[in-house]
């Protein structure tokens, strides 16, 4: 009880203290924010290393004297395994001790890190490193974003690597060549050939180094061995299917699966972003510009698909909260309108960098029965009202100051943002990622019905 107590404690006076630091020193703008000086870059990177190292050896205790890894990196702090809790705070972390990847998030203390194997993710981090090996990430700061460093990795055999965010799709980067990679994800093919969820993973990725080391022979092979044991009831396998297809040029089968895959899932980016590349290679410029367009903007976090998709053309449930003024809302006041339920936070940098695209649709369809409800998963309810003021925000926000544990994220399953829902007239859900420049589209489309 009490070290939860001094926990809570040194939570509360590390946000005073960066309140405080912010009142000093002059408001940081966004672009700043994202891109330090290269210098500065440098700088952070090192250190951000060093607290890695520091983070691994004491990860490595733990695991000594527990015989298990922490429950989240804030079990860490302790004399016997971390004495220094800023060791736990990253140098390029603008938030002061927030995961990037809300879901990362750590519950007891500031921690600028993402554990990847805290308790919602221990199954399936467990599987993945039967199927990938123990280079996957063990902990990741994603506060370094840019053309060459999306994540800092500490692996699970606590070295430290850098790759993009979906190391999934790329995981040769955790390997030192790769032939390493792909022997590894042989072995682990081997071991487990079919996966629900990883093969739509390793299947592609697997062909596409085959392809780069020519050996493209190999991918056939590789199809065949999916065909026989893919779950033929599953949209992702064929999914996954008609990737390696289209890798191997088999332009036209390829198209006719994802057909039927839009047809089934009109809006998914993904599809479309799979039918934009067969119709550029099949020379049918103006159908790969359209599904290019509809298959806009990639999201910026690292997104599971979320139940949500169920939703999309049934009656959203609704909600009854108070927004920041005290007054009820739920999203029945909202009738008759087409509704935009945006997911965010002022911490989050990408939700920040989306919020101009999403006042420009506000301001031009706000007077023909467009709204929008902002779901704040914010902790600082005065950082929150500022950034609204200064930015000139005027619709209604709900506010609860849990973060993750916001009642209408969890009354929802949103466990990543930005999220956006667009809910029609009639309280309908029309999309469940709808993002930038879609979103102007769509909104205007739906006051059209
Ligand atoms: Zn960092």
């Amino acid at each position: 009880m009490k070290t939860i107590l001094t926990i809570g404690i040194v939570w509360s006076l590390l946000i005073t203290a960066a309140i405080a630091q912010e009142q000093v020193i002059p408001a940081i703008r966004l672009e700043e924010a994202i891109v330090p000086t290269p210098e500065q870059r440098e700088k952070n990177l090192e250190i951000c290393m060093q607290n890695l190292i520091k983070l691994g050896k004491s990860i490595e205790v733990y695991l000594e004297v527990n015989g298990d890894y922490p429950e989240w990196l804030s079990d860490l702090y302790h004399p016997k395994y971390l004495p220094d809790p800023d060791v736990l705070i990253c140098p390029a972390d603008r938030s002061g001790g927030i995961a990037l990847f809300s879901a990362n998030i750590d519950p007891k203390m500031p921690v600028s890190y993402g554990y990847q194997f805290h308790p919602a993710y221990r199954a399936r981090k467990t599987e993945a490193r039967l199927l990938y090996g123990d280079v996957i990430p063990l902990v990741r700061c994603r506060h370094h974003a840019g053309q060459d460093t999306s994540c800092l990795n500490l692996s699970f055999s606590l070295k430290i690597t850098q790759s993009v965010s979906r190391w999934e799709d790329a995981p040769e980067q955790l390997y030192e060549t790769p032939e390493q990679t792909i022997a590894a994800l042989e072995a682990g093919l081997e071991r487990h050939p079919y996966h629900e969820r990883l093969s739509y993973y390793v299947y592609p990725v697997l062909a596409r180094l085959y392809i780069e080391s020519e050996h493209k022979e190999k991918v056939e092979g590789l199809i065949k061995l999916f065909r026989s044991k893919m779950n033929t009831d599953s949209a992702r396998d064929y999914f996954t299917l008609g990737t390696m297809l289209g890798q191997m040029n088999r332009n036209e089968e390829a198209l006719q699966l994802f057909k039927e895959l839009e047809a089934q899932t009109p809006n998914d980016p993904n599809v479309h972003q799979q039918l934009a590349g067969l119709h550029e290679k099949l020379g049918n410029t103006d159908l790969a510009k359209e599904h290019q367009r509809k298959g806009e903007p990639k999201p910026v976090l690292l997104r599971e698909p979320e139940p949500a998709m169920e939703l999309i053309g049934k009656v959203v449930p609704d909600f009854s909260a108070t927004d920041l003024d005290g007054n009820p809302i739920s999203l029945e006041q909202y009738r008759g309108k087409v509704v935009l339920l945006d997911f965010w936070a002022v911490w989050c940098a990408p939700c920040i960098a989306e919020m101009p695209k999403i006042k420009k649709v506000y301001d031009t369809y706000k007077n023909e029965g467009f709204d929008i409800i902002g779901i704040s998963l914010d902790f600082d309810k005065k950082r929150l009202r500022d950034y609204l003021k200064e930015n000139d925000i005027p619709w209604r926000q709900v506010f609860s100051g849990k973060i993750m544990d916001n009642p209408v994220a969890l009354h929802y399953n949103v466990r990543s943002i930005p999220t956006q829902w667009l809910i029609d007239k009639d309280g309908s859900l029309i999309s469940h990622q709808v993002r930038g420049e879609t979103l102007k589209e769509m909104v205007a489309e739906a006051l059209k019905e």
